[in-house]
């Protein structure tokens, strides 16, 4: 029986988990939830999944949680903080945890999850794209390992072989990943200027919470994916391709030197890859409607632009340059991504404003949390100071 952490339990890949859960509940338990500050939408999970402990972010939402599980009667434990998203990642109530939470507030708790050994099942990308090498120090420490939920990484890491060490090692020439090109793909920049956040939220083949679909819109969800990408297989940036396939059946590729492409297809429910994570090495039931390559007909591949959407170039310019770039492009992109979803930002201003701070806030070496929370902090006064003046 896997007992379950799932951090970020209230939001969209944390409803995709806990379905599973519901699905197999001879195999898994989800023993820990945790949220941000949604009181009634944890406290129902709560009642719902039982868990032996809930955790609640924002401490100032402690006492309506206690009261409301104290009356729907679920009997868990209640944490309130920061300090206790670490301890319920790396204490003994799980050995498998979900790092869900959305931007860098996930990072210090997968963090822990890694140091402790548990499985850990990665959802909270930026956590990756601000600390790749410290993630993967800690991850080595704690001797657990890492399977990705991110729909590209998981496919690819389906299509490597089980025994993998490095890319080279394989005969891996190149990682392609796939990205759908989201609400605006063909449009030119004369087009964009007048995007509204509901515009930019509706995704035309995957429902996510509304960071990410607004990365899904700029394609900086792609360039936090090639980063990703590099840090989970070892690949030089060179080595990873995107490619736009608006239909999302193709969630990446890999191409080996004997000219072999493998290719992981399935219909766009993040069930598959969290499915494939939580029984690895296994495969279970996920509930998803097969795919149906006949109704499909047609598979489409195109280049990004590269010049409308300028995230992506951004990120493959930061990850370039290493260091802290990288947290310095994310602290950014968060910062930017929460003015335009409030309607302070204009949508095309989002790409400037991280261009902007890659080119004031300087990199230096990403050699410990410190340095790191540093330069988050740098990026976000930086990019705070850009969008008031702009
Ligand atoms: P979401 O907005 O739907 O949910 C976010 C969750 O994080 C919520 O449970 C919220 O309570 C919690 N949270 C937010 N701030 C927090 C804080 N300060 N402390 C503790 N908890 C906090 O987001 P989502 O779409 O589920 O995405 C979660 C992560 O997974 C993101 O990093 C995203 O990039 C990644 N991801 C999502 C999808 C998807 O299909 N939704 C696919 C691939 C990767
Ligand atoms: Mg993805």
């Amino acid at each position: 029986m896997r007992r379950i952490a799932i951090l970020g339990a209230t939001g969209s890949i944390g409803a995709s988990t806990l379905d599973l859960v519901a699905r197999h509940p001879d195999r898994f338990r989800a023993t820990v939830l945790a949220a941000h500050r949604s009181v009634d939408a944890l406290a129902e999970l709560c009642a719902r999944f039982r868990p032996d402990v809930a955790v609640i972010a924002d401490a100032s939402c402690e006492a309506a949680l206690r009261d409301r599980i104290a009356a729907n009667g679920a009997g868990c434990r209640v944490l309130a903080g920061p300090d206790a998203l670490l301890e319920a990642a790396s204490g003994p109530h799980c050995d498998t945890v979900v790092a869900a939470i959305v931007g860098a507030a996930g990072l210090e708790s997968t963090l822990a999850a890694a140091r402790a050994g548990k499985r850990l099942l990665l959802a909270n990308k930026e956590a990756i794209v601000m600390a790749g090498a410290l993630l993967k120090a800690a991850l080595d420490d704690g001797g657990g390992e890492l399977l990705p939920l991110d729909s590209e990484h998981n496919a690819i890491f389906q299509c490597l072989p089980a025994t993998r060490t490095s890319l080279a090692g394989v005969g891996v020439r190149r990682l392609l990943l796939t990205a759908s090109g989201g609400p605006f793909r063909g449009r030119t920049r004369a087009d964009l200027g007048t995007i509204t956040p509901a515009q930019a939220c509706a995704h035309p083949n995957w429902s996510m919470g509304r960071k990410i679909s607004v990365d899904s819109a700029t394609l900086m969800n792609k360039g936090l994916e090639v980063i990703e990408a590099h840090h989970l297989f070892d690949a030089a940036p060179d080595r990873i391709e995107v490619v736009v396939h608006p239909q999302s059946i193709v969630h990446s590729m890999v191409e080996y030197a004997d000219g072999s492409v493998l290719a992981q297809l399935g219909n766009p429910d993040m069930r598959t890859a969290i499915a494939y994570a939580l029984a690895w090495p296994e495969r279970i039931d996920a509930g998803v409607t097969p795919l149906d390559l006949l109704r499909t007909a047609r598979l489409d591949f195109e280049p990004p632009d590269l010049d409308t959407f300028r995230c992506l170039a951004l990120a493959y310019a930061a990850l370039r340059a290493g260091g802290t770039a990288t947290t310095v492009l994310n602290a950014a992109n968060e910062e930017a991504v929460a003015a335009f979803l409030d309607e302070r930002l204009p949508f095309l201003a989002i790409a400037e404003t991280i261009e902007r701070c890659l080119d004031t806030v300087d990199s230096v070496p990403a050699s410990d949390l410190d340095a790191i929370l540093d330069a988050d902090s740098a990026a976000r006064r930086e990019a705070r100071r850009i969008i008031a003046a702009l």
